[in-house]
């Protein structure tokens, strides 16, 4: 079977691995130039930490992952509240946990597959029509490819769901919250700071920093609003960003101003994504693309491994398409939709927005790492859906 899957993200690039393996012909397009090599640091655990592990990379990852001494929680002006050890927390996960920079994940999963796989940078679809027997697509270059099987990997807006399932607006679900991440040279200032994540809190307003590799310090900013009219990006994104945070102590100004040097300057709205179905005929989607369950819950990128395990699992032991698509959303979507439950639940509590919230939240969170009381909580429940 020919399968042609858009995006090598890590949906994508597991998808490649997993359908590789299991003795398919694989394209992938990716309309970036090049392998995403930065983006924001991801936590990494549950379902996606055994697909991991059945993948083999469990040692690639402890490579890649910053080991931390603690998360260290500061008031707007920066001042000290307290902090959290990182054992203790990783603690809560078994042990089964990592922290990494999903470009570094995106390195890893494309090692696997680089020589195996044929890659396509720097291209988009622009058309997919499809017949009973195969998917015929257009692609931006002007080119045409036809496979058994498209899969659309293409993050939460896919191209591949708009052209299949029409607009974005019907699936995208704005949570009330707006999100920063990108990567800068550290100066004297992020010199000075230890090996750990740094977390300054008030109302509605989150600015985060921790230092990674390369004399680089990597940033995390969240904050509450309602909806925009358009989607921000560039100097626009840098203003609102600029406005919502400019107020804060610290090191925050610095680090806003040094967001025009960044690379990656990455700036969304936090959202989820929900749909009906994931599939139609041959063309499917995995990932971000039709089960986006946003930083809120902190699994997306663990759940997207997981989905392009079960899809290729599903696609395996059924050889009738409709039957095997089927499978692959009874098995995952209830997974899915209690997650994105949860990531809405748990919005307040990641991010509270009054005073006496966020005194909550500290409090429980150092309660929850104390040893008599860390025993009775595993983070870690979700498992690859059989
Ligand atoms: C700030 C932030 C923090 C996060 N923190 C965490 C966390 O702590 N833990 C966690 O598990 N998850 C986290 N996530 C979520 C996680 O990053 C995503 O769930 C995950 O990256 C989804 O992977 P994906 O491959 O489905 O989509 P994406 O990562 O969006 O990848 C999509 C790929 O498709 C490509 N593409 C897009 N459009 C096209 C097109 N038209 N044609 C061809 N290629 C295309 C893109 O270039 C990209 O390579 C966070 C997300 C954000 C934004």
């Amino acid at each position: 079977m020919k399968v042609l899957i858009v995006g090598g993200g890590i949906a994508g690039l597991t998808l490649a691995y997993w359908m590789n393996q299991n003795g398919n012909e694989v394209q992938v397009i990716e309309k970036a130039p090049e392998l995403r090599t930065e983006g924001y640091m991801l936590d990494f655990f549950g379902p996606g930490y055994d697909v991991a592990e059945k993948m083999g990379i469990l040692d690639s990852l402890q490579r890649i992952h910053y080991p931390i001494s603690a998360l260290k929680f500061l008031n707007r002006k920066g001042k000290h509240k307290f902090e959290l050890p990182y054992p203790s927390l990783r603690h809560l996960f078994n042990g089964r946990h990592f922290n990494f920079l999903r470009g570094d994940l995106e390195q890893v999963l494309y090692e696997l597959v680089r020589e195996r796989v044929d890659f396509r940078f720097g291209v988009t679809t622009e058309d997919i029509q499809q017949d009973d027997e195969q998917v015929h697509v257009t692609l931006s270059d002007g080119s045409r490819e036809a496979a058994d099987i498209v899969v659309g990997a293409d993050g939460v807006r896919s191209q591949v769901r708009s052209l299949m399932f029409g607009d974005h607006h019907n699936y995208i679900k704005h949570l009330g919250y707006y999100t920063a991440a990108y990567i800068i040279h550290n100066s004297t200032m992020e010199n000075q700071l230890s090996n750990a994540f740094y977390s300054l809190s008030s109302p509605g307003l989150q600015a985060s920093v921790y230092p990674i590799r390369g004399d680089r310090s990597a940033t995390f900013f969240l904050y509450k609003a309602s909806k925009k009219e358009e989607h921000l990006s560039g100097k626009e994104a840098k203003d609102e960003l600029e406005n919502q945070f400019k107020h804060m102590g610290w090191i925050v100004p610095e680090l806003l101003d040094k967001a025009d040097e960044a690379s990656d300057f990455y700036f969304d709205e936090v959202s989820q994504v929900v749909m009906p179905r994931w599939s139609k005929g041959r063309v499917v989607l995995v990932g971000d693309s039709c089960q986006a369950v946003s930083l809120m819950a902190g699994q997306g990128a663990s759940l997207a491994m997981t989905g392009a395990y079960v899809l290729a699992r599903c696609l395996h032991e059924n050889k009738d398409v409709k039957q095997a698509l089927d499978k692959y959303e009874d098995d995952l979507k209830p997974q899915i939709m209690k997650t994105q439950a949860s990531g809405r639940r748990f919005a307040h509590y990641f991010l509270p927005d009054t005073r006496l919230r966020i005194f909550i939240r500290d409090l429980t969170m150092r309660i929850s790492v104390l040893p008599v009381i860390r025993r009775f909580i595993n983070m870690n429940r979700a498992r690859i859906p059989k």
